[in-house]
This record gives structure tokens, sequence and C-alpha cells, in this order.
């Protein structure tokens, strides 16, 4: 399978050094993520499908976009005015898609797309967001994450805006199972070791929710302070991170009957323990 990185071109707090979108040419050029629309990326992605030697380029046949988060899908209005025949297709958000002046086709899990020479496959893995694919290459194992796993850091579960830990959980083990060969993330570098950080990242959930829940056993708590006492040296700008990951973890434990929420008139709920 050939495949080519066109970089989005917007770096930023939560896009690293920006989302990487991956073409990959042929009879039906597709292009996995939109970026953001900025016109860098546009004029990265027209040289590419650029043979360069005096025949036509080939027009842009889809855009196939892993979750409507702006960073992968704003740039899908653009792409789509500069190729027209593009068809730009999504597992459905409605009031997230609603967002993008863009009629996206739906798609299902485990599903046959049509990109460059060959097929993808969807693979449905929801957590980071509702609507999120990633899409498997079978014949080279290559698996395009989104925003599934990134090396060297962990993934945003935006629990008060469509993300849900147990989901994100259960969408790593099956990509474990699914044993691909390598991850082409939507951020940072190529991952060449799937299955140890995919391991890694469930390790590291299940120490914090341990750590939830030793804070707990002491008493009821708020986020705020089970944020300033797990995270003990964070940076202060990322405390509202660290807040929607506790918030994440309290929130599949209130789904399993082992927390309970209190809420506090005119205050942050308090959390606590339920005897089992
Ligand atoms: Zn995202």
């Amino acid at each position: 399978m050939r495949f080519r990185l066109i970089p989005g071109h917007n770096p930023g707090p939560f896009t690293g050094t920006g989302t990487n979108t991956y073409l990959l040419p042929g009879a039906a050029p597709a292009l996995i993520d939109a970026g953001a629309g900025d016109p860098r990326h546009l004029d990265d992605l027209a040289a590419a499908l650029d043979p360069g030697d005096g025949r036509a380029p080939s027009a842009l046949a889809s855009v196939l976009v892993t979750h409507a988060h702006s960073d992968h899908a704003a740039g899908t209005g653009a792409l789509v005015a500069r190729w027209p025949r593009a068809i730009a297709a999504k597992f459905p958000w409605p009031e997230k898609d609603a967002r993008y002046s863009v009629g996206f086709q739906p798609l299902q899990d485990d599903q046959p797309v049509p990109a460059g020479d060959g097929v993808l496959w969807t693979v449905h893995t929801p957590g980071h967001a509702p609507d999120h694919l990633c899409f498997l290459e079978p014949h080279s194992g290559t698996l395009f994450g989104g925003d599934l796993v990134v090396n060297g850091a962990t993934v945003m579960i935006p629990a008060s805006s469509g993300g849900n830990l147990a989901h994100y959980l259960a969408s790593l083990r099956r990509v474990l199972d699914l044993q691909p060969r390598r991850i082409l993330p939507a951020h940072g570098s190529p991952i060449e070791h799937p299955a140890a950080l995919v391991r890694s990242y469930l390790a590291h959930r299940q120490i914090r929710e341990r750590q939830i829940l030793e804070q707990l056993a002491a008493g009821p708590l708020t986020i705020a302070h089970l944020v300033g006492r797990i995270y003990t040296d964070l940076a202060r700008d990322l405390h509202g991170a660290a807040a929607e990951s506790v918030l994440a973890h309290l929130v599949k434990l209130r789904d399993e009957d082992a927390v309970a929420e209190d809420v506090e008139v005119g205050g942050p709920s308090r959390w606590r323990l339920l005897a089992r």
C-alpha cells in the first residue's frame, strides 16, 4: 500500500505538530482526515496529486474522516470545494456533523471503502469521540488510527463532550485483537509496535482508576481535589484536561455502581465510594 503524509499545518496545544492526513494515491485517491482547512494543506495535497510529468493531476476521490473534532473534519468543505467530485464520508455524529456544511456519506463499522488502489476496512472505535473510526489496510496490516493512540502521550477522553472511557477501553482491546502491524496516527510519529503501546495505555488507565478509588476510600472528594492529589506535578494549564480525564474515570465507575455523585447546590459535585 502506498501512502503519503500530508501535514495539516495546524499546530497547537491539542494537535501537537498538527494533524497528519494521509493520501492513498492510485485509481481512487483517498485522503484520510481533512485537517482544518489551511490553504497550505490544500496546496500540498494538490502537489501530491500531480504526477509532475505533464500528465493531468489526479482528482481526489474521497475524504475519509476519522471523527468530527475540528482538527480532523473542519477542512472537508474546502477539500470538496477544490475537488468537487470527492465524496466525504464518516461515521455519523449528527449533532457535531451539522457544524460542517458538508453532506457526509454515512460509514458503518466493518465496511469496505475503496481507497487508492485497494480497499480499507472501517473499525468503529468510540471512546475519544462516539463517531471515531480507524481504517485498516489488511494486506500491510496498517491501521490509520485517527486519535485512538499517540506515541509518547495519552489520548484525551472528553467525558463532558462525547467521550466515554469504557467504550475507549473496549476499542483499545478490539484493536489489540486485530493485531495491526503498525498504526499511523493523526498526531505524532508512526507506531511501529502497536501491541506494546496499546497494552501500556490499558495499564495506565488501570493505574489511574486504582488511584482514584484509593483517594475516595478516605472520603468524598470533588474532581478538583482528585486532580490535585493524583496529578501532583502537572502544569496548571493542563488541569482542565486532567479534570476531564478524572471525570471520564468517575463516569465509568458510576456506570459500574462503584461510585456515586453527590450534586451540591452552588458548588462542584462530590464523588464517593459505594460499598460493594
Ligand atoms: Zn480528536
